[in-house]
């Protein structure tokens, strides 16, 4: 059976979608090939999947067969034309990272690169030049052998790799980057065609290089930076299988001595797996960009980085000391002294600041005004939960339990829900996890549900229009939140209401299931009730809302598209999409109006509640929670706290 229909997958598949796209075709048992632009490639295999190259809105077929290919055929499609299906805080382009608000300072020019990563890093340079590899072709007598010799060098390559996943300890984007390396040196159409030249004749080690090879080449010729990124991947694994089997350790950066600034043509993730992360003092690379994996290492854990520097190799192999400013993109090769101190100075002025908002971890901020102000963790699945915890999350303001069923073949069941909000709840106690139902259709399908095509989907069947018409999925959920709520502080939050019979359809069916329950002698708890308000209509509706709900929680990311009537995934009217915008700021002002006049609280859970220009203004009009990304707290702490 096949399919045709346009991709949707926001920015196209590259490498993290692609990732999880093949992951999921190969837990279906069915032959399943995907054709895109007059090019077909099998389903199965991440490095031929990111060669076709597919990007958002080309049209894409699917041909599934085997025993499971409608499953396939539907999850697989689903994911397809979800824009949100794999989401990775990658830059937007392959331009900066996120500019530093301390900028570091040295005024002497330097020499320019990419800015990979923020903050400023000074020290005696570590030149990591490793050898060309050259490869002799060597006869082979048993081809078979050969064979079993690449894949025990495969083997032990992928097991070397996943060590390192452990060393790597939680950080998970490391992991994460970790894991498509081994992804890339177990495709299987890369295996195909190495064991086919092993078979046509070519020894093992010149195989694994001329594949290897012409597929880094083929990375590097694509358009999509995400993709041409990959070149590097594919680079390092051949280079690691290669030296597998020819016998050699390859020079590596787990001799970096402390303090150290990196000089290098390029570092693949790999390399920087290997090394201890703490010692590293900053990276300078004469190749990658911003989207390169060295790069988002670099990001999560903190260590200025200038990539794709304009510099030569002979300079910066010969370097004695190297400084650099990661948010500008400057480097300093052997600095005047001049140079040196004011390096000196932005990196104690740096250290300096991040103490300071390390010490937020634990505050709970308070204005000086004397409003205590909950900061809490907008979070999407359990995985998420440590690096919230550690930045000082006050809780969950907004669990988007969405992701529980999305990128799965079958609905989860009440007791995996159960599980899921109670491990959450545990979590965080004492701080309250507030738990928001299915919120699918419009951007977010999923799987085991029918989405008629809806020419507005935005406007469409999502959220509790969908869950009100579908209570075979929908009490599942709410029993498991019921049940979850005995254990922990669990606060539950419907999305996208327009009307009040919504809420009372809402409190209806929990009292059905709660009859239900009593008569099988399920104990269930009880919980506060709030709404999302991000409908105009929930706007105007506000003060008969507050009547009948615990409190209001605003999602500043639909009520701005539905206030502005600007697609909040159309960067055409980017410029109308703005939480700032006076028609959204009176639109909260009113929202909160309604919630002081009925004596409920109310918090913020869009993306706007991290936006320091606007800490004060929520908080004026009455906001008492403000629910954001991990890595936006400490920050938000600190800014209530100045206020
Ligand atoms: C919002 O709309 O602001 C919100 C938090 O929900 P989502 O982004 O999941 O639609
Ligand atoms: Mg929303």
């Amino acid at each position: 059976m096949e399919r045709t229909f346009a991709v949707r997958v926001r920015d196209g598949l590259h490498a993290r979608p692609a990732t999880q796209f093949v992951k999921l075709a190969k837990s279906f048992a069915s032959e399943i090939t995907i054709t895109c632009n007059g090019q077909a490639a099998s389903a199965k295999s991440a490095v031929k999947l990111m060669l076709l190259g597919i990007k958002e809105d080309d049209e894409a077929t699917l041909r599934v067969e085997g025993e499971d290919a409608p499953d396939a055929l539907s999850a697989l499609s689903t994911f397809l034309q979800n824009p949100a299906a794999g989401d990775i805080a990658l830059p937007k382009t392959g331009g900066a990272a996120p500019a530093s608000s301390a900028k570091a300072g040295p005024e002497d020019d330097g020499s320019d690169g990419i800015a990979a990563s923020e903050g400023t890093g000074y020290g005696p340079s570590f030149a990591f030049f490793p050898p060309v590899l050259k490869i002799e072709p060597q006869a082979v007598s048993d081809t078979e052998a050969e064979i079993s010799r690449y894949r025990d060098a495969v083997s032990g390559v992928t097991t070397a790799f996943a060590r390192n996943k452990q060393r790597a300890g939680t950080e998970s984007d490391t992991n994460a980057i970790i894991d498509a390396l081994i992804d890339v040196a177990q495709d299987a159409e890369f295996a195909e065609e190495i064991e086919a030249a092993i078979r046509g004749g070519q020894d093992a080690a010149s195989a694994v290089m001329s594949v290897g090879t012409r597929l880094t080449e083929s990375f590097e010729a694509m358009d999509d930076p995400y993709i041409r990124a990959r070149g590097e991947d594919m680079r390092s694994v051949t280079r690691q299988i290669v030296l597998a089997l020819v016998g050699q350790a390859d020079v590596s950066l787990a001799d970096v001595a402390p303090g150290s600034v990196i000089v290098a043509d390029e570092i693949t993730a790999w390399d920087l797996a290997r090394a201890n992360l703490p010692d590293i003092a900053g990276i300078v690379c004469r190749k990658g960009a911003a989207t390169s994996h060295v790069a988002i290492m670099a990001r999560a854990h903190g260590i200025p980085a200038v990539l794709g520097a304009s510099i030569s190799a002979d300079r910066l192999a010969g370097a004695g000391t190297v400084g650099l400013d990661g948010a500008a993109g400057k480097v300093f090769i052997d600095p005047d002294p001049a140079t040196r101190a004011r390096l000196n100075d932005a990196i104690a002025r740096e250290a300096a600041e991040k103490k300071a908002l390390e010490a937020y971890r634990t505050v709970e901020p308070v204005t000086s005004a004397g409003i205590r102000v909950e900061v809490a963790a907008n979070l999407g699945s359990l995985a998420e939960i440590p690096a919230a915890l550690e930045a000082g999350a006050m809780g969950v303001g907004l669990f988007r339990t969405e992701f529980l069923f999305m990128e799965r073949k079958t609905l989860p069941t009440e007791d995996e829900q159960a599980e899921v909000y109670t491990r959450l709840a545990e979590a965080f106690a004492p701080y309250p996890v507030v738990i928001r139902t299915l919120d699918i259709g419009g951007d977010k399908p999923i799987t085991g549900v029918d989405f008629e095509h809806e020419d507005n989907p935005f406007l469409g069947w999502r959220g509790i229009r969908m869950c009100l018409e579908r209570p075979d999925i929908f009490k599942p959920q709410l029993r498991a939140l019921l049940r979850a709520s005995v254990v922990g502080n669990v606060k539950v939050l419907i999305p996208m209401i327009a009307d009040g019979s919504e809420v009372r359809e809402v409190r209806r069916l929990f009292e059905e299931c709660r009859d239900e329950m009593r008569q099988e002698g399920t104990a269930f708890g009880s919980f506060e009730l709030g709404v999302m308000i991000e409908t105009p209509a929930a706007v105007f509706l506000a003060a008969e809302l507050a009547q009948q709900v615990d409190f209001f929680s605003i999602g500043t990311n639909d009520l701005t598209q539905y206030v502005m009537a600007a697609d909040r995934l159309n960067p055409k009217v980017a410029s109308l999409n703005r939480a700032e915008h006076p028609a959204v700021l009176r639109a909260i002002s009113a929202t909160c109006e309604a919630a002081k006049a009925a004596n409920i609280w109310i918090g913020v859970c869009g993306e706007a509640a991290a936006r320091q220009d606007l800490t004060g203004f929520f908080i004026e009009n009455g906001v008492t929670e403000l629910s954001m990304s991990s890595t936006s707290i400490p920050r938000t702490k600190q800014a209530i706290t100045r206020l």
